[in-house]
């Protein structure tokens, strides 16, 4: 990727006596460090991208402690990986966003959490959930409770994370259950700064490789009939070792308040918010200082029955604060506390919402009718004031935004390949009439917003081709699947295109070729253009994803007969292209590859590379395209097929013409698009392609002069 980071990679290597600044994510990747992690892997997803990115560029610093640093195909193979603490004292870290990778690795993550761990296995999970987040809305906490794995939500301050990553690896090795960081989108973004440790090497690592394999034992394979074992040692053994370390370690807080009849049970990862809430409330100061003692869950599984009881005993009432669906903290307390035969009542999902985002001004409203409930003397006027305030000027924005301004979804890059090929599949069924296109996770994705509007599905990352398996046979006209190349690597190859070859489907394949896996932050994967390539190739603005053919031979191997290479951006060669794959004879899988980089990275080679040849005063072109306002008819078919936000409207200047006409704003990247839609769909004459030529060439300069002087002897005195 194009992206360095090299301040990130320094910070690294701080050691006792300095202090971290920064984010949460790099503080944990720095924790990771300091623990003395010995293998590190993991996808890449929203909001932990940072750590995998991080660490992938500091590789040299990571080959001196001995730390073997992995980016993984997918989130399987990265849980897998964890399974070298299985046998060994090595302590491996994995991460991926959450839920969806959680999802993928599900399978080796039970087949882990079986035979359980020796070395501590940690797993950092993004827990997309929330205002902001991309993926299903599903808590992961489900999984710590199937498969018993221990589940951390710290107090999001970095100095207590990074504590608790340490933590982590302890409590894994003290209970053998790998364990699962969870972090939310704001804690992994919130910054802080933290007095560092050295950091540790392992002393099993790649600089100090074992003689032998652990010696044969059956009990630490996931194979019946030792997984019976396991399910009781699991309860017997490792669920309460985990519970006294949890109490030893004193790894849940307790933050006292003056109140002692009532009191709140959060999860760690939400103390932030709800301190922020209490003191909109009037109950607590800016540090958490107040009326309510909080017990804040830093390991939120297992609970231990023991702490929940002395932290409720004398209390007539406690309130759980979890976010999410279902309320399993809430239920696990409930259960506990009647079991245990203590009497206080028990609120959670009764005076919060039983879904969505716990943000401050839901959590105060949900405290405000716990107080009047439960402790009606405290004085929490100025925080109802303050909750009637935001309902009413959230009511009046609402009331002034709704009819003029019309919704902005996400979309594609300035320039995106992407946006080409979806004009000509729109193009392609106006003449072949509607398919049925099964979308995927990508950047391709944000074709099913306006002016695309094209999928109906999205069942899972690399999934498109799989998903319209049971559409196929029911439709007359063939299906489109539609990925891309991340999503190819990542899961399309086996579920999709060996299942299709293998069942001998009728389908059409649309391969988004761009180089990176460009959704997740433009990482890189076995189908990237090679750095070799990138650095010799002189002119950067060159798309340079030709030069890798990994796809196309993976797909000759495994037996792909129909397969067709198309640059993105020339439209009407793809829409001929994709009317072939929906009309040949030929009875198979038919496999279209959209080539064009990713334009994002593009830029990225491109602004550093121009601006290092201006300064040197060499030549340098800048393409643009541009309206002309006198031909432009004003119907804007152009836009309804591009949806480029550099292509937009603008008062014709005309007072006989009523119709806005069509413009190009300044960030035109020069793709082309625009030229190639105007000739496909056969639109009016009305864009032209410019070249503005910074230190030109003689010929160059002379050829502009007598361009200008013709036009002006044409013009009109
Ligand atoms: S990141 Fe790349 S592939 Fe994704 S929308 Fe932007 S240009 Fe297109
Ligand atoms: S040529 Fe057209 S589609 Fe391409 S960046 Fe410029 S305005 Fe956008």
């Amino acid at each position: 990727m194009e992206v360095s980071f090299d301040k990130e990679v320094r910070s690294l290597r701080l050691g006792a006596g300095a202090t971290f600044h920064g984010e949460g994510i790099l503080a944990i990747t720095k924790a990771l460090l300091q623990s003395g992690v010995a293998y590190v892997g993991g996808y890449q997803g929203a909001p932990v991208s940072h750590l995998l990115d991080v660490l992938v560029q500091a590789r040299d610093y990571l080959a001196e402690l001995g730390v073997h640093v992995e980016a993984c195909s997918n989130e399987a193979s990265a849980a897998a990986m964890l399974g070298a603490s299985i046998h060994y004292p090595v302590r491996g870290a994995v991460t991926w966003k959450s839920i969806v990778g959680t999802n993928v690795a599900a399978d080796a993550l039970s087949n882990l959490a079986s035979p359980g761990v020796r070395g501590g296995a940690l797993i950092i999970v993004g827990e997309d959930y929330g205002e902001g987040a991309s993926v299903i809305q599903e808590r992961t906490y489900a999984y710590a409770l199937k498969s018993s794995l221990l589940m951390l939500d710290p107090r999001p301050e970095a100095g207590h994370m990074v504590r608790m990553v340490e933590e982590a690896f302890a409590l894994s090795e003290a209970s053998s259950m790998p364990a699962i960081l969870q972090l939310r989108i704001r804690a992994c973004h919130v910054r802080g700064s933290f007095a560092c440790k050295d950091n540790v090497a392992p002393a099993i690592s790649e600089r100090h490789a074992m003689e032998a394999p652990a010696a044969f034992d059956y009990s630490r394979l996931s194979h019946p009939p030792v997984t019976f074992v396991h399910e009781k040692v699991k309860v017997e053994e490792r669920i309460p070792a985990a519970r006294r370390a949890i109490v030893e370690r004193g790894l849940n807080e307790v933050f006292a308040g003056r109140r002692d009849d009532v009191g709140l049970i959060v999860q760690g990862g939400l103390y932030n918010s709800v301190v922020g809430a209490l003191a909109r409330l009037g109950l607590c100061d800016a540090f958490g200082e107040g009326e309510l003692p909080i017990l804040a869950l830093n390991v939120t599984y297992p609970l231990v029955p023991e702490q929940l009881r002395d932290f409720c005993l004398g209390k007539r009432a406690v309130l759980v604060i979890e976010e999410g669906h279902p309320a399993y903290i809430e239920q696990d307390l409930q259960a506990t506390l009647r079991r245990l035969d203590v009497q206080t009542a028990v609120h959670g999902k009764d005076m919060l919402p039983m879904a969505g985002e716990y943000s401050v001004d839901v959590l105060a409203l949900g405290l405000a009718d716990f107080v009047a409930r439960r402790a009606p003397e405290l004085d929490i006027a100025a925080g109802r004031q303050w909750l009637a305030d935001l309902a009413r000027n959230r009511a009046a924005v609402k009331e002034f935004l709704a009819a003029p301004l019309p919704p902005r979804p996400p979309q594609f890059c300035i320039g995106c390949p992407e946006r080409p090929t979806f004009a000509a599949v729109k193009l392609a069924q106006r003449r072949i009439g509607a398919v049925h296109v099964a979308a995927d996770i990508g950047c391709h994705s944000f074709a099913t917003f306006e002016p695309f509007s094209i999928g109906h599905s999205i069942l899972g990352y690399g999934m498109s081709l799989a998903s319209r398996a049971g559409v196929s046979p029911m439709m007359k006209r063939r299906v489109l699947a539609v990925m891309g190349d991340g999503g190819f690597w990542h899961n399309g190859l086996l579920t999709g295109v060996e299942s299709a070859l293998f069942n001998g489907d009728d389908a059409v394949l649309l391969i988004f070729k761009n180089g990176y896996t460009s959704a997740t932050g433009t990482q890189e994967i076995i189908s990237t253009p090679d750095e070799a390539i990138k650095a010799a190739t002189a002119d950067k603005t060159q798309s340079l994803v030709a030069h890798n053919q990994v796809i196309e031979r993976t797909l000759e191997g495994l037996g792909v007969k129909w397969i067709r290479r198309v640059d993105s951006y020339k439209v009407d060669k793809m829409r001929r292209t994709l009317e072939e794959a929906f009309t040949t004879d030929f009875d198979g899988l038919k496999v279209v590859i959209a080539e064009g980089e990713c334009q994002l990275e593009r830029q990225r080679r491109v602004k550093p590379w121009r601006a290092a040849r201006l300064k040197a005063r060499k030549r340098v072109v800048k393409v643009k395209y541009g309206v002309d306002e006198d031909t432009c008819s004003g119907d804007h078919s152009c836009i309804r097929l591009s949806g480029c936000p550099t292509l937009s409207v603008k008062a014709s200047g005309d007072p006989l013409r009523v119709d806005p006409v069509a413009t190009v704003l300044d960030g035109c990247v020069g793709c082309g698009l625009c030229g190639e839609n105007a000739h496909a769909a056969t639109l009016c004459p009305s864009f032209y392609r410019g070249e503005a030529i910074v230190n030109a060439r003689w010929i160059e300069r002379v050829a502009q002069k007598v361009r200008r002087a013709v036009i002006g002897l044409l013009q009109p005195a």
